[in-house]
């Protein structure tokens, strides 16, 4: 390889070598813009290996459901709480998508959501959406489906009703403030499907309750999953 060529390798190595998206270091492409020392520090749950775990005993008795999981813990004053703050608040939807990509392949290899059919993000309310400019939603699920190589849906269900944001309520209000805020608007997509609904941060579950609620009642006949990409610890601590 003539050395001209070589230089312009290294210019292009240097230039385009991706960086991690949570501490800046250089990382290998294969390995989706988290470095390994990063992989090793993020403090996951892996609820999503096991049938019976926290989060999905959450809604027993309230609804019916095939598998549940978190992927890590939304620890109070932590990187990872900055880190989902700058994709929901400061537009690095990069890493939601990118957090979604390494979760698809977890829940891949699990086996337990193997025969998911279809994935839906919790919709924002279109007017939310054009203030945020995206749904950070979205962009996890696009990563999960992207790994498990599954359907993405984003059109069959809507939120009809633009609630004030869960973090301006406590306990009860927390789950009045969401009730009969979705509604399905193609049902004839998802009849019989096995379908996983996926949300960023479960605080009290009051938001995934309603959407999962929305979808049960709507679709007698389809199986429903959720996947929350974080988790609060005072969920996981309460049963
Ligand atoms: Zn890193």
């Amino acid at each position: 390889m003539p050395a001209r060529w070589n230089i312009f390798a290294d210019i292009a190595t240097i230039v385009v070598t991706p960086r991690c998206l949570i501490c800046g270091c250089k990382v290998m492409a294969t390995m989706n813009r988290i470095c390994p020392r990063c992989r090793l520090r993020i403090p996951l749950t892996n609820y999503w290996r096991v049938e019976e775990n926290p989060v999905k005993r959450r809604f027993d008795g309230m609804l019916i459901l095939e598998q549940g999981s978190a992927f890590l813990f939304y620890r109070a004053g932590t990187i990872w709480q900055r880190l989902i703050h700058r994709f929901k608040y400061e537009g690095r939807w990069r890493i939601a998508h990118h957090l979604g990509l390494w979760y698809g392949a977890e829940l891949s290899e699990s086996g337990l959501y193997a025969d998911i059919d279809v994935i839906i993000p919790i919709p924002l309310h279109f007017i939310k959406g054009l203030r945020r400019t995206y749904n950070q939603a979205t962009y996890i699920a696009e990563g999960i489906a992207k790994s498990m190589g599954k359907e993405l849906d984003t059109l069959s269900v809507r939120r009809k009703r633009n609630n004030p944001s869960q973090t301006k309520h406590k306990g009860y209000d927390r789950w009045t403030n969401v009730e009969d805020i979705f509604e399905v608007v193609h049902p004839e997509r998802l009849r019989g499907k096995h379908i996983l609904v996926v949300d960023d941060v479960m605080t009290s579950g009051a938001t995934l309750y309603s959407c999962l609620k929305c979808l049960s009642d709507a679709l007698p006949d389809a199986r429903l999953s959720f996947a929350a990409l974080a988790v609060t610890q005072y969920i996981s601590d309460v049963r």
